[in-house]
């Protein structure tokens, strides 16, 4: 048998293989989405956050542990000065057989070829209604009209596939359901719809009371189309369904309504370094100390990543009503 060291491969105590890491690299975001942040939010000093050097070198280190795919998140990625070099290295980095992004859109306009031609293969963009003034109220500043720009630009640049995300909040775009799915089909796009998460302490809406469950977004999509389940998955928590005749498949994440944890192949860094082994849960590694400690030791981050795995939770809890237990917000997180 091989020694640990010598195997390509992360396995935690559960005998889960994480070969995906999301990699959050900016708190910072151009909009202020009311179930991500607080209005008022402070974001980190310039020095706790990850350098784009320090980002290259860790994504290399847990490809040379086996992780195969990357999704850069945030925060809003794109907003990140610079993060075209970061992409353009991370595109041809050897062994990366796939390096994704989540954006809120809103830079896609002028950054999507260059996304495409640097590698990126698949993009999700997320979009909570086609409605622009409740899109800016959803957002606190965002522009509908910037979102669809860059989703028209995503489409002009040839992306494998584009996926769209949606947040759904009851009694405020649960009527949009349709819509949005209607959107979805007939621009040939993939749709999945996630449920809110208690992440952060928000005072704009009661959580508990703007739960719409997957399972009640579900039965209003049937109302209008045939949905056929599907055993597919693209590695991620999703359960996905098909519009029967059309190409758009529909998804749902729901972390209080199914728990996906078995299946669990994923981990995520902080924007701050902080190599964190569940969504819900503060189980975490500081990887930063590691990389300032011992700049361009990539033995010493490795090793810190492999003992990390034995640190992973089985499992979270989500409740709705209870204080959130979670402190930290989406953007911290990388969603
Ligand atoms: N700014 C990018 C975007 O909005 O796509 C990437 C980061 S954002 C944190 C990633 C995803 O997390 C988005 O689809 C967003 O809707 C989702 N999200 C943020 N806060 C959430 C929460 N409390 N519960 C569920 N999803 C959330
Ligand atoms: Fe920004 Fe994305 Fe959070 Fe919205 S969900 S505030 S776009 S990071």
């Amino acid at each position: 048998m091989s020694t640990p060291e010598a195997r390509p491969r992360l396995i935690d105590r559960f005998g889960r293989e994480v070969n995906y890491v999301r990699l959050s690299i900016t708190d910072r975001c151009d909009f202020r989405c009311v179930y991500c942040m607080a209005e008022q939010m402070t974001f980190l000093p310039r020095e706790q956050v990850l350098t784009l050097e320090e980002l290259y070198q860790l994504s290399e280190a847990f490809v040379s542990l086996g992780v195969r795919k990357i999704r850069l998140t945030g925060g809003e990625p794109l907003i990140r000065r610079n993060v075209m070099s970061l992409i353009e290295r991370l595109g041809a980095l050897e062994g990366l057989d796939e390096l994704v992004l989540t954006t809120n859109g809103s830079q896609l306009p002028k950054m999507a070829e260059g996304l495409r031609a640097a590698g990126v293969r698949r993009i999700n963009i997320s979009l909570d209604s086609l409605k622009p003034d409740r899109f800016r109220q959803l957002t606190r500043i965002g522009k509908l009209e910037q979102v669809l720009a860059g989703i028209d630009a995503a489409q002009a640049a040839g992306f494998e596939r584009i996926k769209l995300n949606a947040v759904i909040l009851r009694g405020r775009n649960d009527d949009e359901i349709l819509d949005l799915a209607g959107f979805a089909i007939q621009r040939g796009l993939d749709l999945t719809f996630i449920e809110e998460m208690p992440l952060g302490q928000i005072e704009e809406h009661d959580r508990a009371e703007a739960f719409m469950p997957s399972e009640a977004i579900r039965e209003v999509l049937q109302t209008r189309y045939a949905l056929m389940p599907s055993t597919e998955t693209t590695g991620g928590p999703s359960r996905y369904w098909h519009v029967e005749g059309e190409p758009t498949r529909i998804g749902f994440i729901s972390p209080h309504s199914h728990n996906f944890c078995h299946l669990c192949n994923r981990v995520r860094v902080t924007v701050e370094g902080r190599l964190l082994l569940c969504l819900g849960n503060e189980h975490s590694m500081d990887l930063r100390s590691v990389l300032r400690e011992h700049p361009g030791d990539q033995a010493a981050l490795q090793s810190a990543i492999r003992a990390a795995m034995d640190i992973k939770p089985e499992r979270h809890e989500f409740s709705l009503d209870a204080e959130p237990q979670i402190v930290r917000f989406m953007n911290m997180t990388g969603g």
